[in-house]
């Protein structure tokens, strides 16, 4: 089947809620893909930093079709060893001695990080202490609750009404910090690198001010890596290389290397908080998503990877920077999570100018043409990438 016929038959059939590029994608090798007519792209997207393990990974589908051939999926009224050795992972391998809760996505993520926020306080201070403080030109997700926590107007439109409870700071402005966290705040939520907002890294040294604050005043600090986790920049998560210490951190993406699952791992200090009845999810951590967990951390989470994936970052960086086009004002980001500025507005005809050049990439903000590629790119494939780059910018 053409393009043309597909998108005929999906317009008929799919709620037309995705501006999607005009290609349908088949199948894929490595950090390649094939769209349904035959022709070749390199990857810099992974199907927005998901697919970390590349495509057609052998690991990880041996690891998935065991499962499929044991249990897919148990209700969460019984124990499942997939399940128990992945938060085992996630635990020790962030030293953050707490819990883990599995949810299917990122804005799910959120959510329980919001329900274990509110209910940590209302534990020891009981109700009033509400509000959750996010950062100015955030991304959090899209159910009622999330869109509201998301820090830009655009999102809070046409579903009123929203959960209340949500202010917002401004980023790597700690009196907008302070002026906003006051004695309702039982939270505060951010993204250290703002991802859909630009490929914005935050300043450590507010991080560090962030956290600081919310010890003194008990305010849990929950830190979003539904993108930067899992080995996006460089460290199995972000917050590892800002030298914090968060309380709750979500995460989903690439978590599963593909298939759907987000996860709360929850410090020592609250990860005790959501208790039988207080939080469920038929899906959230069956054992086939979590067999598809266990090979991915037991990938990523390994030194040399990691290593790895610093290396490939900076000589995807280094290779965008020496291209040496007026049309590039600089490359902002960590590891293998990108983003290069452009004229405002521009981003978007360039990453469709890569693609049809033969290059995924998407956009962020309202000037970042962003790079998410496979973990596992090779070299071959980013410099195939650089020289589509070249010719396009
Ligand atoms: C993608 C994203 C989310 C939402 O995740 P979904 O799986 O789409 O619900 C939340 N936070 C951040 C930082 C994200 O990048």
């Amino acid at each position: 089947m053409t393009y043309q016929q597909l998108k005929a038959e999906e317009e008929k059939y799919v709620m037309n809620t995705y501006g999607r590029f005009p290609i349908a994608l088949d199948h894929g090798k490595g950090a390649t893909v094939w769209d349904v007519e035959g022709k070749r792209y390199i990857d810099l997207a992974s199907g927005i930093g998901v697919n970390c393990m590349g495509y057609d990974n052998e690991i990880l589908i041996d690891a998935i079709t065991a499962q499929a051939h044991k249990l897919m999926h148990v209700s969460n009224l019984f124990t499942t060893e997939p399940m128990v050795w992945a938060a085992k992972k996630l635990v020790e391998k962030t030293h953050l001695k707490g819990k883990v809760f599995f949810a299917n996505s990122g804005a799910e993520a959120n959510e329980g990080a919001i329900k274990l926020a509110r209910k940590y306080s209302f534990d020891r201070y009981g109700e009033g202490r509400y509000k959750i403080v996010t950062l100015v030109n955030s991304f959090h997700g899209r159910t009622v609750t999330t869109l509201k926590a998301t820090g830009q107007d655009r999102f809070h439109n046409y579903f009123f009404p929203f959960t209340e409870g949500f202010d917002y700071a401004d980023a790597n402005d700690f009196d907008s910090v302070r002026l906003k966290a006051d004695e309702t705040t039982c939270a505060i939520m951010m993204e250290l690198i703002q991802g859909e907002g630009g490929v914005l890294p935050l300043d450590p040294a507010f991080v560090k001010q962030v956290e600081a604050y919310c010890r003194e005043r008990d305010i849990l600090l929950i830190i979003d890596e539904v993108q930067t986790g899992v080995g996006r920049t460089g460290s199995l998560f972000c917050f590892q290389q800002y030298g914090i210490r968060p309380d709750v951190v979500t995460i989903a993406k690439g978590l599963g290397g593909g298939v759907p699952v987000g996860a709360v791992l929850a410090a020592e200090n609250c990860c005790k908080v959501l208790t039988p009845g207080t939080h469920a999810t038929t899906f959230g951590g069956t054992p086939l998503v979590c067999a598809a967990v266990n090979a991915v951390l037991d990938t990523v989470a390994d030194g040399e990877f990691l290593a790895k994936v610093r290396e490939k970052g900076a000589y995807l960086k280094n290779g965008i920077e020496s291209l040496g086009k007026e049309s590039i004002h600089g490359v902002r980001g960590m590891g293998l999570m990108l983003g290069i500025i452009v004229d405002e507005g521009k981003h978007t005809g360039f990453a469709n100018k890569l693609i049809e050049k033969g290059v995924l990439a998407i956009t962020a903000g309202r000037n970042a043409v962003r790079l998410l590629p496979p973990l596992t790119i090779s070299k071959e494939e980013m410099d195939e990438a650089l020289t589509i780059m070249k010719e396009v910018f």
